[in-house]
């Protein structure tokens, strides 16, 4: 076996060129999307209304294990994959721990997240569907910038609904979004029914995803030639981020790793989802006995204190129900800093193994989760994404309890992207004002009486 260098990187012909679809392995798969008008399963040419076909081909796709990376797509990825796999040695160092721990780092490219992976695949489908633009939500602004750098690549418009919050909080994702050729509005906004209806209600309202997706749906449906594309939640995102998981495998077995840990952290599900897939994939079929640890935030504990139903995946109820763990369409998150944590929902995927007891979920408290990226950012360099910081927080307390016990065993985490445009965030915790806020029983009922009661036969 190769001594492991201090960061993996595969090279060209080592990459792999298919994606992983846990859905083939899994004994349950998720339920299917729900027409809410009729409440049966939507159809694939409804879907395809508001979707790109190709895309809503893979939603769909229940057996085919290995999906094969288009050429045109494998090109784009080609300038920002592969993304290294890197040994923690200093953080180790620092922790003293026996437990060796490893990373991989998504935030290589300029959009600083792993979301550019779908966006990548997701835009040359369009292209190839011969469509002229797309619509989308963002939140903190990841997403949306990712998009924007894949539809300047392969010549595509894009309207991007940007929470006002974030809007304000992050003129600097806009300026990004916007260089790229991207056309952001502040939502809600007037440009929409869904908008203006909101913003009648509620005209002080800072905005929330849910809003967001209202309104780029609606646009998606009226304008010809346009679609709506979305960066998380879908299984066609997770199974373009199983490209994380493809690569770590295939550098775990180039060089005899052997992990008894994955962690990721947890906002839509598609970094972790993405990460873990072929690992999971056999695990299921005990071929391994990793351990995998979802990260959520506590103020928005959509696994741990949510219910697995049917529901919305926006505020304005206008998509298909989906089956997943919920706090509700209706639930407003407290403004956490992870702003792409703050969703009510997850991955069907994830939910479905999650209830059936594939892996673990913890929540980690903001002030908690800037200490651990604080302690991070100092011994690897690295200045991490708060939501990533959620998966770097439990890394450690698994490293720290390894120095406890004396085991060695190995860790492998998701370091999903940078925190460049997160420093408002690091201000407050460096000066002391970030607080902490966890939902009471109270909060979260709020949101579960959002969540529709359906009287399925
Ligand atoms: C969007 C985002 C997340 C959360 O989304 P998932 O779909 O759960 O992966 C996590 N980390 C970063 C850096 C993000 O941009």
């Amino acid at each position: 076996m190769t001594k492991v260098p201090y960061k993996i990187y595969l090279s060209e012909n080592e990459v792999p060129k298919y994606w992983y679809n846990i859905k083939a392995v899994m004994k349950k798969k998720p339920e299917p999307m729900l027409d809410p008008g009729t409440l049966k399963p939507i159809e694939k040419d409804a879907l395809k209304q508001i979707l790109c076909s190709e895309l809503v081909e893979q939603e769909f796709n229940t057996t085919d294990k290995y999906i094969e990376i288009p050429e045109g797509i494998r090109e784009f990825y080609r300038m920002i994959r592969p993304s290294p796999l890197i040994r923690a040695y200093c953080l180790e160092k620092h922790l003293n721990t026996p437990a060796e721990i490893y990373y991989k780092f998504e935030g290589t490219n300029t959009s600083g997240s792993h979301k550019l992976n779908s966006a990548a695949a997701q835009v040359y489908y369009a292209k190839e569907q011969g469509l002229t633009s797309l619509t989308t939500e963002t939140g903190a602004g990841q997403w949306g910038t990712a998009l924007a750098m894949a539809c300047a690549f392969y010549g595509i418009d894009l309207t991007v609904y940007m929470v006002k919050v974030s809007a304000q909080q992050k003129p600097y994702r806009k300026a990004v979004i916007e260089t790229y050729g991207g056309k952001v509005y502040p939502s809600p906004s007037d440009t929409t029914e869904a908008g203006r209806k909101i913003l009648k209600e509620n005209p002080n309202t800072t905005g929330s995803l849910g809003c967001a997706i209202s309104e780029a749906i609606e646009v998606a449906l009226k304008k010809e030639n346009c679609r709506y594309v979305l960066g998380s939640v879908m299984d066609h995102v997770i199974l373009h981020q199983t490209i994380i998981g493809q690569e770590t495998k295939a550098a775990c077995e180039k060089y005899g790793i052997q992990p008894d840990i994955i962690i990721g952290c947890c906002g839509g599900g598609s970094n972790f989802g993405g990460l873990i897939a072929p690992f999971m994939g056999e695990k299921i079929e005990g071929k391994n006995n990793i351990q995998f640890i979802g990260v959520e935030p506590a103020s928005c504990p959509s696994f741990t204190r949510g219910k697995f139903a049917y529901d919305f995946g926006d505020t304005g109820k206008t998509t298909p129900l989906i089956k997943m763990y919920t706090l509700g369409s209706g639930y407003i998150p407290s403004p956490n800093h992870a702003g792409g944590l703050r969703y009510h929902g997850i991955s069907p995927i994830l939910s479905q193994l999650y209830h059936d007891g594939y892996f673990e979920v913890r929540t980690a408290e903001q002030t908690k989760v800037f200490e651990a990226a604080t302690t991070f950012a100092r011994c690897e360099g690295i200045l991490p994404a708060p939501e990533s910081s959620h998966a770097i927080k439990v890394a450690m307390d698994e490293a720290v309890k390894c120095r406890e016990t004396g085991e060695k065993k190995t860790i492998i985490f998701g370091l999903s992207g940078t925190g460049y445009f997160d420093l408002s965030a690091y201000m407050s915790y460096n000066d002391g004002t970030m607080t902490d806020y966890i939902p009471t029983d109270e909060d979260l009922e709020k949101g579960f009486s959002s969540i529709p009661s359906l009287n399925l036969t």
